[in-house]
């Protein structure tokens, strides 16, 4: 075996650097199993006595209580990857060296990779060569093996707990209101308090029927809720704070209050870049309900109800309140707005004004956790309006000119630095060379001297290589600049962002994208006007002042000027001409409206000014009956001597009715006998007037 190991290990192997993995899956086995990890800085002996060098052995051990699952978010063993597959590792070393990548996945990959890299591999059984055929099937296996032993493992595990979680026999952390007794069963918590807190919290929903309204209740009585600490020093201890709302939305979901024995409420996912998502699943999906498996402080009924009910509340809450919808909305700031008051993230709630949706960014999380009122609500319309212009001022072709002069900047000032580097490394070549030529010159017998000059020399190499090394990292840093093509892309966006940005085909989730791409956030204060500061990404800020918007009642009043015109215009003029002649001068109404008859008759009754059949009665004119009878004719008679010119009348109203203006002192008699000779009507003209006759 161990000649079979030399014969493994060539001259090529020992030029390169040994890779020592070391790996522990938890924090808890990095802290206890101090054993392995001994066991794993012993192979680092096992390198030396194949004939490494200390100095070239490479400890990677910064995945330390990072579990082996996924080789994802594990950067030592992407480190390890990379090293092999620049051709740079003679050797990997590890314990049980399958476990390397836990996933076959990885496993396979690495296999290839070293076998391609001429790269060995070293674990406490033996050294492998994955270019033979016999070490890779071995190794294969050994990784198949690894990883069907952590299956069964945690099926098996996983097993035993679903047997008894479906017996209801599985030990589970109780809600607050519930403990283990000494057999081991559950029962309600014996502290009196704790199980008067529970109580009250569902008596309060019962009479409230909603969740804030229970957190108000609470809060309103100077009441508090019991909670309980599962880790930490103060583990198990009891706290006691203020209700919030997630809190009672937690317990009304939680069966184990209906004394239901519950498992399997939720399910794990994973994403593929390593995160672990929980989805809740329905009740018939769970891994076991069982119900009265103990105490509880409701019937299951009253759960059900209980359920039921806050999903009730939840779509009487409206259309806004969907998942998903908000994103699509127009709300410019959604995700961006945040609150100056309390530092927390504004939501966006819309409502509909015109025709339009409007958003309006409140500030009112901690409203609804502690049921108190919003903290800020900011009507969303002048704010997107102003944002939008800034944006379009701000993103111009002089601005990104500047940034892209410093991009240019940054650049040449890198190329100065790659300039000494490449010195640096000049240097070093020099000296190995010089190391070099002193080594060949002297006399091989002199062996003092040649080890001597030997370990001079290695060490020139040495310090060359890392030389190399940085200055090829460094390089690839600095090549991540822009191009030329990059920066006119840049300017060209610079010079179409107004016109895109106005474009009515532009949808509102582009335009929301482009201020995301642009601003970091915007906080905002309403005083006596809207003050948003606007932080754009890269640091700069920009402070808008806006001036709020009019309440709903003030946008709808009428304009002061209007008002006295139609004053002054119904001494003259019914409602119906008043409204015309305002048309004709261009002005409209508080909501930007043309004036017509009954909306001058509103406004004329709102500010309580007379209208024009009152003006013309304060001015003594007479009805049609008040004349007729005053002349002694009838209203007919009178008619006609009003189209005749006799007598003055003033329309009041836009049906013609007319108020007459009495006649004068001599005038009725002479109506009056015109008024007799009835036969006679029709040949009363304008021309012919009887006053005079
Ligand atoms: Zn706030």
């Amino acid at each position: 075996m161990i000649t079979e190991a030399y014969s493994k290990v060539q001259a090529r192997h020992l030029k390169r650097n040994a890779y020592l993995y070391i790996r522990q899956s938890t924090l808890r086995q990095v802290f206890e199993n101090t054993e392995s990890t001994q066991r794993q800085y012993d192979l680092q002996r096992r390198a030396l006595a194949l004939g490494w060098k200390l100095d070239q052995i490479v400890v990677i051990d910064s995945d330390l209580g990072q579990s082996g699952a996924s080789a994802v978010d594990r950067q030592g063993f992407q480190r390890l990857v990379t090293e092999v597959s620049l051709g740079r590792a003679g050797i990997v070393m590890g314990l049980e060296v399958s476990r390397l990548a836990r996933n076959s996945t990885d496993w396979h990959r690495l296999l290839e990779i070293c076998a391609l890299a001429d790269t060995l591999i070293l674990d406490e059984d033996g050294v492998y060569d994955p270019a033979h055929f016999n070490d890779r099937l071995l190794l294969g296996l050994k990784g198949t093996m690894s990883e069907a032993e952590l299956h069964v493992l945690r099926s098996r595990l996983r097993g035993g707990i679903l047997n008894k979680a479906r017996r209801g026999e599985l030990e589970m952390r109780l809600p607050i209101g519930f403990v283990y007794d000494a057999q081991r069963c559950v029962r309600l918590d014996p502290d009196a308090r704790i199980q008067e807190s529970v109580r009250q919290l569902f008596r309060a929903f019962r009479r409230t029927g909603s969740a804030t309204a229970t957190v108000k209740a609470f809060r309103e009585q100077g009441l508090q809720f019991p909670r309980r600490l599962y880790r930490g020093p103060r583990k198990g201890e009891v706290l006691w704070a203020e209700l919030e709302h997630s809190r009672v939305l937690w317990v009304l979901h939680h069966p184990r209050y209906a004394g239901a024995f519950c498992f399997g409420r939720s399910r794990q996912r994973k994403h593929l870049d390593g995160r672990h998502v929980f989805v809740r699943l329905p009740p018939e999906e769970w891994t076991a309900l069982i119900r009265d498996a103990h105490e509880g402080y409701i019937t299951w009924e009253e759960f059900e109800q209980n359920v039921q009910r806050l999903r009730d509340n939840a779509h009487a809450q409206g259309a806004d309140r969907e998942r998903g919808a908000p994103r699509e909305g127009p709300a410019l700031l959604q995700g961006l707005a945040v609150c100056a008051l309390c530092g927390e993230r504004m939501t966006v709630r819309y409502h509909v004004q015109g025709g339009r949706r409007v958003p309006d960014y409140m500030c009112q999380r901690r409203g609804i956790e502690r049921a108190q009122p919003v903290c800020q609500q900011i009507h969303g319309q002048a704010l997107d309006e102003a944002i939008g212009k800034l944006l379009v001022e701000t993103v111009t072709p002089l601005t990104l000119e500047v940034a892209l002069a410093v991009q240019q900047e940054l650049e040449n000032r890198s190329e100065e630095c790659e300039r000494l580097r490449r010195q640096e490394v000049e240097q070093a070549r020099y000296q190995s060379d010089l190391a070099r030529r002193r080594y060949m010159q002297v006399d091989p017998d002199n062996r003092l001297v040649a080890d001597s000059l030997e370990a001079e020399w290695n060490e020139a190499l040495r310090t060359l290589a890392q030389a190399q090394e940085r200055c090829e990292k460094r390089r690839q840093a600095d090549r991540a600049g822009l191009d030329d093509q990059q920066r006119a892309g840049i300017l060209a966006l610079a010079r179409d962002f107004p016109r895109l940005w106005d474009d009515p085909h532009t949808s509102e989730r582009e335009r929301k994208r482009m201020a995301r791409l642009l601003i970091a956030d915007v906080t905002l204060l309403k005083g006596d006007d809207l003050n948003a500061q606007v932080r754009f990404n890269g640091g700069a800020t920009h402070t808008l002042h806006i001036p709020l918007p009019k309440p709903a009642w003030m946008l709808r009043q009428t304009p002061p000027a209007v008002v006295t015109a139609i004053n002054n215009l119904l001494n003259e003029h019914t409602d119906g001409e008043t409204a015309e002649w305002l048309n004709r001068q261009g002005l409209t109404s508080g909501e930007g409206k043309r004036f017509h008859r009954a909306m001058v008759a509103r406004i004329r009754t709102a500010y309580a000014m007379p209208s024009r059949y009152e003006r013309l009665r304060a001015r003594g004119l007479l009805t049609l009956a008040e004349i007729a009878e005053r002349l002694d004719v009838g209203p007919d008679t009178v008619k006609v001597w009003r189209r005749a010119g006799l007598l003055g009348a003033h329309r009041y109203n836009d049906k013609g009715q007319c108020l007459y203006e009495p006649p004068g002192p001599d005038a009725p008699t002479k109506f009056q006998h015109q008024g007799k000779t009835r036969g006679r009507f029709a040949s009363l003209t304008a021309n012919t007037n009887p006053l005079n006759a």
